[in-house]
């Protein structure tokens, strides 16, 4: 697939997701190559809806007030879209009055809504680039060598600290701030510290990440990476993730359109969930799980039934076929052989399971306690208890 302007932005790789590959261990950002495929290969419009004019609205006002000291009203009826008309201009116009009047927290900008670009590597005789707009990069005169890097952001629902672990738009903006920092200090050095911000405009309090040059080169990393792949990926399939309520290509998706009504209608609650809403959530995800399984399972058993009196060895309805296939297991080890063959350092290799024991103790001794002298405990790792009262 294409990367348009061969520049990779942090919505693009929202929009295409993290391709299995981990930025942060055992997190992969969601994302779907269809969706990818239709917004920038294909192009389609972006539906863009109230709320997202609205914020930009404000990103755009925030801008002015920066960039050329305007009054607060003459910036939002500036950057104010004519297709809003007069709905929620009091709102948003309280809205920036209470961020402008935010205390001050000592940081001083340098640039607002700049556009950077970092080149990753080279692809058909082109620089594949890294890329995006800044919000805001400021500094603190107290503290010379740290570059606070700030994201705005307009929603109403205010976010929890934990988004920063996997906050990969903060990494990105970083990193693009670290590569040009000769723009904002120049003969500065060293590489400086970044640090930065969600500011949630709409709240009054930002949520600080500070990378550190390791961090951000394992970024490049994954960056290269990821363009590589999606450079590579000819086959644009849909993955279901949490943006699908909010998608525009709904009714062109085959994943969306084959969820069962249930299933969609938790992905729309799930999207629209704060911590406390999401937790319960779980309890009705586990229910739609185990009913699908159930209904393949039920599936199933037809199918079989169907195939054995018809005396077929297939069927077909669309596109989907049944049939039913011989498993043979051909590859079970001689453990005697491979004992003498190994000597001691068969066990290394070879395993017990639990059940194996349990059931070695229950038919060669009277003693129950035996298999839990043979079953060592291990530890294994911090994991979340899911409780149903
Ligand atoms: S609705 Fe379909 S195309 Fe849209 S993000 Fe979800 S899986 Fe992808």
């Amino acid at each position: 697939m294409l990367i348009p302007d061969n520049s990779l932005t942090p919505t693009k790789i929202s929009t295409f997701g993290g391709g299995a590959l981990d930025l942060v261990v055992g997190y992969d950002e969601p994302g779907c190559p269809l969706a990818y495929h239709l917004r920038y290969e294909e192009r389609r419009p972006r539906l863009e809806s109230e709320p997202l004019l609205r914020g930009r609205a404000i990103h755009g006002a925030i801008e002015l007030i920066e960039q050329e000291a305007v009054s607060l009203d003459e910036a939002l009826s500036r950057s104010w879209p004519a297709q809003l008309g007069p709905t929620g201009y009091d709102e948003a116009l309280k809205h920036l009055l209470e961020f402008l009047s935010r205390p001050d927290d000592g940081t001083h900008t340098i640039a607002s809504e700049i556009e950077l670009k970092v080149p990753l590597f080279e692809h058909d005789g082109q620089t594949v680039y890294a890329g995006g707009i800044v919000d805001r990069v400021a500094l603190d005169l107290s503290l010379p060598n740290l570059l606070y890097v700030d994201d705005y952001k307009t929603s109403a629902r205010p976010l929890p600290r934990s988004v920063m672990e996997t906050w990969f738009q903060g990494r990105h903006y970083a990193f693009l701030v670290r590569e040009n920092a000769d723009l904002f200090l120049p003969d500065h050095g060293r590489i400086p510290q970044i640090e930065a911000r969600i500011v949630l405009t709409k709240h009054g309090y930002s949520l600080p990440k500070r990378f550190t040059d390791y961090q951000l080169d394992v970024y490049r990393e994954w960056l290269i990476s990821l363009a590589t792949q999606i450079l590579g990926c000819d086959d644009p399939t849909p993955v279901l993730n949490p943006g699908c309520s909010y998608c525009d290509f709904q009714m062109e998706c085959p994943a969306w359109l084959s969820l069962p009504g249930s299933g969609k209608a938790l992905y729309e609650r799930v999207a629209n969930a704060n911590t406390e809403e999401l937790i319960p959530l779980r309890v009705e995800a586990q229910k739609v799980e185990s009913a699908c399984k159930k209904i393949k399972e039920q599936i199933d058993v037809m199918a079989r039934d169907r195939l054995e009196v018809d005396k077929v060895d297939e069927l077909s309805v669309d596109n989907v076929t049944v049939g039913i296939d011989e498993a043979w297991r051909d590859e079970v080890v001689d453990l005697r052989a491979a004992h003498d063959l190994m000597g001691d350092e068969f066990y290394d290799l070879a395993s017990l399971t639990k059940g194996a024991v349990e059931k070695w103790a229950k038919e060669h001794t009277s003693e129950s306690s035996l298999a839990s002298t043979l079953l060592v405990p291990q530890y294994q790792g911090r994991r979340l208890k899911w409780t149903t009262g």
